[in-house]
Protein backbone atom coordinates (compact mmCIF):
# COMPACT_ATOMS: atom_id res chain seq x y z
CA UNK A 1 0.00 0.00 0.00
CA UNK A 2 1.41 3.14 -1.25
CA UNK A 3 1.59 6.48 1.01
CA UNK A 4 2.22 9.78 0.32
CA UNK A 5 5.80 10.51 2.50
CA UNK A 6 6.14 14.05 2.31
CA UNK A 7 6.93 16.98 -0.01
CA UNK A 8 10.18 15.47 -1.46
CA UNK A 9 9.22 12.18 -1.87
CA UNK A 10 8.60 12.57 -5.88
CA UNK A 11 11.90 14.14 -6.34
CA UNK A 12 13.44 11.09 -4.33
CA UNK A 13 12.05 8.39 -5.79
CA UNK A 14 14.35 6.33 -7.66
CA UNK A 15 13.82 6.69 -11.33
CA UNK A 16 16.05 3.61 -12.72
CA UNK A 17 16.76 0.09 -11.93
CA UNK A 18 20.35 1.40 -10.96
CA UNK A 19 19.12 3.72 -8.49
CA UNK A 20 17.32 1.44 -6.87
CA UNK A 21 18.44 0.02 -3.90
CA UNK A 22 18.85 -3.97 -2.59
CA UNK A 23 16.41 -6.41 -4.06
CA UNK A 24 19.32 -7.55 -6.30
CA UNK A 25 18.02 -10.92 -7.62
CA UNK A 26 14.71 -9.50 -8.77
CA UNK A 27 16.71 -6.59 -10.46
CA UNK A 28 18.94 -8.82 -12.21
CA UNK A 29 16.27 -10.74 -13.43
CA UNK A 30 13.88 -7.64 -14.54
CA UNK A 31 16.75 -6.11 -16.10
CA UNK A 32 16.75 -9.00 -18.25
CA UNK A 33 12.79 -9.58 -18.98
CA UNK A 34 12.91 -5.38 -19.81
CA UNK A 35 15.76 -5.84 -22.04
CA UNK A 36 13.76 -8.82 -23.83
CA UNK A 37 10.88 -6.68 -23.78
CA UNK A 38 12.33 -3.67 -25.67
CA UNK A 39 14.43 -5.50 -27.91
CA UNK A 40 11.00 -7.24 -29.32
CA UNK A 41 9.25 -4.04 -29.31
CA UNK A 42 6.81 -6.11 -27.44
CA UNK A 43 4.86 -4.89 -23.77
CA UNK A 44 6.76 -6.68 -20.80
CA UNK A 45 4.88 -9.63 -19.21
CA UNK A 46 2.01 -8.82 -16.99
CA UNK A 47 3.79 -8.86 -13.51
CA UNK A 48 2.58 -9.52 -10.04
CA UNK A 49 4.86 -8.13 -7.29
CA UNK A 50 4.10 -9.06 -3.87
CA UNK A 51 5.85 -8.67 -0.15
CA UNK A 52 5.22 -6.58 2.89
CA UNK A 53 4.04 -2.55 2.77
CA UNK A 54 6.40 -0.09 2.37
CA UNK A 55 9.09 -2.27 0.61
CA UNK A 56 8.98 -0.83 -2.96
CA UNK A 57 6.64 -2.20 -5.07
CA UNK A 58 4.82 1.19 -6.09
CA UNK A 59 8.34 2.45 -7.15
CA UNK A 60 9.42 -0.47 -8.93
CA UNK A 61 6.16 -0.25 -11.05
CA UNK A 62 6.79 3.61 -12.17
CA UNK A 63 10.82 1.89 -12.45
CA UNK A 64 9.29 -0.27 -15.09
CA UNK A 65 7.24 2.17 -16.84
CA UNK A 66 10.53 4.58 -16.82
CA UNK A 67 12.52 1.82 -18.24
CA UNK A 68 10.70 1.12 -20.91
CA UNK A 69 9.89 4.31 -22.30
CA UNK A 70 5.94 4.46 -21.66
CA UNK A 71 3.79 5.93 -20.17
CA UNK A 72 1.89 4.18 -16.33
CA UNK A 73 -1.85 4.67 -15.35
CA UNK A 74 -2.10 4.32 -11.42
CA UNK A 75 -5.02 2.74 -9.56
CA UNK A 76 -5.69 0.27 -7.12
CA UNK A 77 -8.17 -2.60 -6.49
CA UNK A 78 -10.48 -0.50 -3.87
CA UNK A 79 -10.81 2.36 -6.72
CA UNK A 80 -11.87 -0.68 -9.29
CA UNK A 81 -15.75 -1.77 -8.31
CA UNK A 82 -17.84 -2.13 -11.35
CA UNK A 83 -16.65 -3.56 -14.58
CA UNK A 84 -17.48 0.26 -15.81
CA UNK A 85 -14.41 1.28 -13.71
CA UNK A 86 -12.50 -1.13 -15.68
CA UNK A 87 -13.53 -0.25 -18.78
CA UNK A 88 -12.67 3.34 -18.22
CA UNK A 89 -9.11 2.86 -17.18
CA UNK A 90 -8.57 0.31 -19.75
CA UNK A 91 -10.00 2.48 -22.86
CA UNK A 92 -9.40 6.16 -21.67
CA UNK A 93 -5.85 6.45 -21.58
CA UNK A 94 -3.78 3.68 -22.36
CA UNK A 95 -1.42 3.37 -25.08
CA UNK A 96 0.58 0.33 -27.05
CA UNK A 97 3.24 -0.87 -24.37
CA UNK A 98 2.04 1.44 -21.10
CA UNK A 99 1.94 0.01 -17.70
CA UNK A 100 -1.09 0.08 -15.85
CA UNK A 101 -0.21 -0.10 -12.05
CA UNK A 102 -2.95 -1.88 -10.11
CA UNK A 103 -2.13 -1.43 -6.13
CA UNK A 104 -3.72 -3.80 -3.54
CA UNK A 105 -4.91 -6.33 -6.12
CA UNK A 106 -6.17 -8.59 -3.96
CA UNK A 107 -9.11 -6.44 -3.25
CA UNK A 108 -10.06 -6.05 -6.53
CA UNK A 109 -14.31 -7.44 -6.64
CA UNK A 110 -14.54 -10.59 -8.15
CA UNK A 111 -16.49 -9.43 -11.38
CA UNK A 112 -13.92 -6.79 -12.10
CA UNK A 113 -11.43 -9.49 -12.01
CA UNK A 114 -13.26 -11.79 -14.22
CA UNK A 115 -13.29 -8.89 -16.78
CA UNK A 116 -9.00 -8.41 -16.49
CA UNK A 117 -9.09 -11.80 -17.29
CA UNK A 118 -9.54 -11.41 -21.65
CA UNK A 119 -8.35 -7.85 -21.47
CA UNK A 120 -4.81 -9.35 -19.58
CA UNK A 121 -5.14 -13.11 -22.12
CA UNK A 122 -6.38 -11.39 -25.50
CA UNK A 123 -6.04 -7.64 -24.79
CA UNK A 124 -10.20 -7.47 -25.30
CA UNK A 125 -12.78 -6.25 -22.79
CA UNK A 126 -16.09 -7.64 -23.36
CA UNK A 127 -18.85 -4.48 -22.34
CA UNK A 128 -22.62 -5.48 -22.27
CA UNK A 129 -24.75 -3.06 -23.57
CA UNK A 130 -28.22 -2.71 -22.17
CA UNK A 131 -30.44 -4.98 -20.02
CA UNK A 132 -32.55 -8.01 -19.90
CA UNK A 133 -33.54 -9.51 -23.36
CA UNK A 134 -32.34 -6.79 -25.73
CA UNK A 135 -28.28 -6.46 -23.71
CA UNK A 136 -25.72 -7.58 -26.28
CA UNK A 137 -22.04 -7.88 -25.82
CA UNK A 138 -19.52 -6.23 -27.70
CA UNK A 139 -15.81 -6.51 -27.81
CA UNK A 140 -13.36 -3.65 -27.31
CA UNK A 141 -10.07 -4.04 -28.38
CA UNK A 142 -7.35 -2.88 -26.16
CA UNK A 143 -3.71 -2.09 -26.93
CA UNK A 144 -1.18 -4.21 -25.51
CA UNK A 145 -0.43 -3.02 -22.15
CA UNK A 146 1.61 -4.30 -18.94
CA UNK A 147 -0.25 -5.15 -16.01
CA UNK A 148 1.33 -4.66 -12.65
CA UNK A 149 -0.52 -6.07 -10.08
CA UNK A 150 1.09 -5.33 -6.14
CA UNK A 151 -0.38 -7.24 -3.09
CA UNK A 152 0.75 -8.02 0.29
CA UNK A 153 -1.07 -10.61 0.35
CA UNK A 154 -0.34 -13.29 -2.67
CA UNK A 155 -2.49 -15.67 -0.85
CA UNK A 156 -5.40 -13.43 -1.50
CA UNK A 157 -5.03 -13.55 -5.56
CA UNK A 158 -7.00 -16.12 -6.88
CA UNK A 159 -5.27 -19.19 -8.88
CA UNK A 160 -6.97 -18.60 -12.42
CA UNK A 161 -5.50 -14.67 -11.73
CA UNK A 162 -2.41 -15.75 -10.91
CA UNK A 163 -1.89 -17.77 -13.43
CA UNK A 164 -2.10 -14.76 -16.03
CA UNK A 165 0.70 -13.21 -14.48
CA UNK A 166 3.94 -14.12 -16.56
CA UNK A 167 6.16 -12.26 -13.87
CA UNK A 168 5.71 -13.01 -10.36
CA UNK A 169 8.25 -11.85 -7.48
CA UNK A 170 8.29 -10.80 -4.19
CA UNK A 171 10.28 -7.88 -2.60
CA UNK A 172 12.48 -8.71 0.24
CA UNK A 173 13.53 -6.35 3.35
CA UNK A 174 16.34 -4.88 2.76
CA UNK A 175 19.67 -5.00 5.23
CA UNK A 176 20.40 -1.97 7.12
CA UNK A 177 23.39 -1.53 5.22
CA UNK A 178 21.17 -1.12 1.85
CA UNK A 179 18.89 1.41 4.45
CA UNK A 180 21.40 2.92 5.21
CA UNK A 181 23.33 3.54 1.50
CA UNK A 182 19.68 4.97 1.01
CA UNK A 183 19.44 7.33 3.78
CA UNK A 184 22.27 9.16 2.16
CA UNK A 185 21.67 9.12 -1.19
CA UNK A 186 18.06 11.27 0.12
CA UNK A 187 20.16 13.27 2.10
CA UNK A 188 22.46 14.17 -0.11
CA UNK A 189 19.62 14.97 -2.57
CA UNK A 190 18.39 17.08 0.07
CA UNK A 191 21.11 18.84 1.19
CA UNK A 192 21.86 18.07 4.80
CA UNK A 193 24.23 15.83 6.32
CA UNK A 194 24.27 12.40 7.66
CA UNK A 195 26.86 10.07 9.29
CA UNK A 196 27.66 6.91 8.12
CA UNK A 197 27.20 5.24 11.45
CA UNK A 198 23.74 7.20 12.10
CA UNK A 199 22.33 6.05 8.80
CA UNK A 200 23.37 3.05 9.33
CA UNK A 201 21.71 2.82 12.85
CA UNK A 202 18.33 4.07 11.22
CA UNK A 203 18.79 1.01 8.97
CA UNK A 204 19.31 -1.51 11.84
CA UNK A 205 15.81 0.27 13.44
CA UNK A 206 13.55 -0.08 10.49
CA UNK A 207 12.08 -3.21 10.45
CA UNK A 208 14.10 -3.66 7.15
CA UNK A 209 11.59 -1.55 5.44
CA UNK A 210 12.41 1.67 3.32
CA UNK A 211 9.16 3.81 3.89
CA UNK A 212 9.81 3.04 7.76
CA UNK A 213 13.39 4.09 7.06
CA UNK A 214 12.80 7.08 5.46
CA UNK A 215 10.14 8.23 7.91
CA UNK A 216 12.49 8.03 10.93
CA UNK A 217 15.30 9.83 9.13
CA UNK A 218 13.01 12.77 8.94
CA UNK A 219 12.13 12.45 12.08
CA UNK A 220 15.66 12.50 13.63
CA UNK A 221 16.54 15.55 10.90
CA UNK A 222 13.69 17.37 12.89
CA UNK A 223 15.37 16.81 16.24
CA UNK A 224 19.13 17.60 15.12
CA UNK A 225 17.47 20.91 13.54
CA UNK A 226 16.12 22.14 16.26
CA UNK A 227 19.01 21.28 18.32
CA UNK A 228 21.03 23.34 15.70
CA UNK A 229 23.00 20.88 14.74
CA UNK A 230 24.27 20.74 10.48
CA UNK A 231 25.38 17.28 10.45
CA UNK A 232 23.00 14.77 11.88
CA UNK A 233 25.04 12.34 14.19
CA UNK A 234 25.67 9.04 16.44
CA UNK A 235 24.43 10.71 19.66
CA UNK A 236 21.39 12.25 18.22
CA UNK A 237 20.02 9.84 16.33
CA UNK A 238 20.14 7.44 18.99
CA UNK A 239 18.47 9.70 21.49
CA UNK A 240 15.79 10.50 18.61
CA UNK A 241 14.87 6.78 18.28
CA UNK A 242 14.67 6.30 21.99
CA UNK A 243 12.30 9.26 22.16
CA UNK A 244 10.64 7.64 19.27
CA UNK A 245 10.02 4.77 21.18
CA UNK A 246 11.88 2.09 19.17
CA UNK A 247 14.24 -0.35 20.52
CA UNK A 248 17.52 -1.66 19.41
CA UNK A 249 15.59 -4.35 16.77
CA UNK A 250 13.48 -1.38 15.93
CA UNK A 251 10.05 -3.17 17.75
CA UNK A 252 7.95 -0.17 18.86
CA UNK A 253 5.38 0.04 21.32
CA UNK A 254 2.93 -2.02 19.33
CA UNK A 255 5.24 -5.03 18.50
CA UNK A 256 6.20 -5.20 22.51
CA UNK A 257 2.36 -5.47 23.18
CA UNK A 258 2.16 -7.91 20.74
CA UNK A 259 4.83 -9.81 22.65
CA UNK A 260 3.89 -9.66 25.86
CA UNK A 261 0.76 -10.36 25.18
CA UNK A 262 1.81 -13.74 23.55
CA UNK A 263 4.08 -14.47 26.57
CA UNK A 264 2.18 -12.80 29.55
CA UNK A 265 -1.51 -13.85 28.75
CA UNK A 266 -1.56 -16.52 26.63
CA UNK A 267 1.48 -18.18 28.00
CA UNK A 268 3.73 -17.92 24.81
CA UNK A 269 1.00 -19.69 22.62
CA UNK A 270 0.16 -21.47 20.79
CA UNK A 271 -2.88 -18.61 20.26
CA UNK A 272 -4.75 -18.11 17.22
CA UNK A 273 -4.93 -14.95 15.59
CA UNK A 274 -8.07 -13.58 16.45
CA UNK A 275 -7.90 -13.95 19.94
CA UNK A 276 -4.18 -12.16 19.91
CA UNK A 277 -5.66 -9.36 17.64
CA UNK A 278 -8.55 -8.87 20.60
CA UNK A 279 -6.20 -8.64 23.08
CA UNK A 280 -4.38 -5.66 21.52
CA UNK A 281 -7.24 -4.20 20.30
CA UNK A 282 -6.48 -4.68 16.58
CA UNK A 283 -7.93 -6.53 13.79
CA UNK A 284 -6.05 -10.29 12.88
CA UNK A 285 -5.40 -8.18 9.05
CA UNK A 286 -3.56 -6.01 10.50
CA UNK A 287 -1.67 -8.52 12.40
CA UNK A 288 -1.06 -10.67 9.57
CA UNK A 289 -0.10 -7.67 7.04
CA UNK A 290 1.87 -5.07 9.63
CA UNK A 291 3.11 -7.35 13.06
CA UNK A 292 3.76 -10.24 12.22
CA UNK A 293 5.91 -10.39 9.00
CA UNK A 294 8.71 -8.66 10.99
CA UNK A 295 8.53 -10.60 14.05
CA UNK A 296 8.70 -14.04 12.56
CA UNK A 297 11.53 -12.94 10.03
CA UNK A 298 13.41 -11.77 13.32
CA UNK A 299 12.49 -15.52 14.42
CA UNK A 300 10.44 -13.69 17.35
CA UNK A 301 7.30 -15.72 16.43
CA UNK A 302 6.18 -18.40 14.46
CA UNK A 303 2.75 -19.28 12.86
CA UNK A 304 1.79 -22.67 13.47
CA UNK A 305 -0.89 -24.69 12.75
CA UNK A 306 -2.61 -24.25 16.44
CA UNK A 307 -1.61 -20.31 16.32
CA UNK A 308 1.26 -18.01 17.03
CA UNK A 309 4.03 -18.93 18.95
CA UNK A 310 6.52 -16.70 20.70
CA UNK A 311 10.38 -18.48 20.66
CA UNK A 312 13.28 -18.07 22.73
CA UNK A 313 14.62 -15.21 20.75
CA UNK A 314 11.93 -12.95 22.11
CA UNK A 315 11.92 -14.15 25.64
CA UNK A 316 15.79 -13.44 25.64
CA UNK A 317 14.98 -9.61 23.40
CA UNK A 318 12.23 -8.95 26.73
CA UNK A 319 14.87 -10.09 28.99
CA UNK A 320 12.37 -13.10 30.28
CA UNK A 321 14.08 -15.76 31.59
CA UNK A 322 13.41 -18.68 28.60
CA UNK A 323 13.69 -21.49 31.13
CA UNK A 324 11.20 -24.18 30.57
CA UNK A 325 9.92 -22.54 26.69
CA UNK A 326 9.33 -25.16 24.41
CA UNK A 327 12.41 -23.83 22.39
CA UNK A 328 14.82 -23.93 24.75
P1 LIG B 1 5.18 -0.19 -1.54
O1 LIG B 1 4.49 0.12 -2.84
O2 LIG B 1 5.83 -1.55 -1.55
O3 LIG B 1 4.33 0.00 -0.32
P2 LIG B 1 6.78 2.19 -2.14
O4 LIG B 1 7.19 1.88 -3.55
O5 LIG B 1 5.69 3.18 -1.97
O6 LIG B 1 6.41 0.82 -1.37
O7 LIG B 1 8.10 2.63 -1.34
C1 LIG B 1 8.08 3.32 -0.11
C2 LIG B 1 9.14 4.39 -0.10
O8 LIG B 1 10.45 3.82 -0.08
C3 LIG B 1 9.13 5.31 -1.30
O9 LIG B 1 9.47 6.60 -0.85
C4 LIG B 1 10.20 4.77 -2.21
O10 LIG B 1 10.75 5.77 -3.02
C5 LIG B 1 11.22 4.21 -1.22
N1 LIG B 1 11.88 3.00 -1.73
C6 LIG B 1 11.34 1.76 -1.69
N2 LIG B 1 12.19 0.85 -2.17
C7 LIG B 1 13.32 1.52 -2.53
C8 LIG B 1 14.57 1.12 -3.09
N3 LIG B 1 14.83 -0.16 -3.38
N4 LIG B 1 15.49 2.07 -3.34
C9 LIG B 1 15.24 3.36 -3.03
N5 LIG B 1 14.07 3.81 -2.50
C10 LIG B 1 13.11 2.91 -2.25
Amino acid sequence: MSQPEGNNDAALRPKTLSEYVGQVKLKDKLSVYLQAARNRREALDHTLLFGPPGLGKTTLAHIIAHELGVNIRVTSGPAIEKPGDLAAILTNSLEEGDVLFIDEIHRLGRIAEEHLYPAMEDYKLDIVLGQGPAARTIELPLPRFTLVGATTRPGLISAPMRSRFGIIEHLEYYTPQEIALNLLRDARLMGFGLADDAALEIGARSRGTMRIAKRLLRRVRDYAEVAGESVIGMERTYSALEKLGLDTAGLDDRDKKYLETLIHRFAGGPVGVDTLATAISEDGLTLEDVYEPYLIQLGFIKRTPRGRVATAHAYQHLGLPVMGHPDD
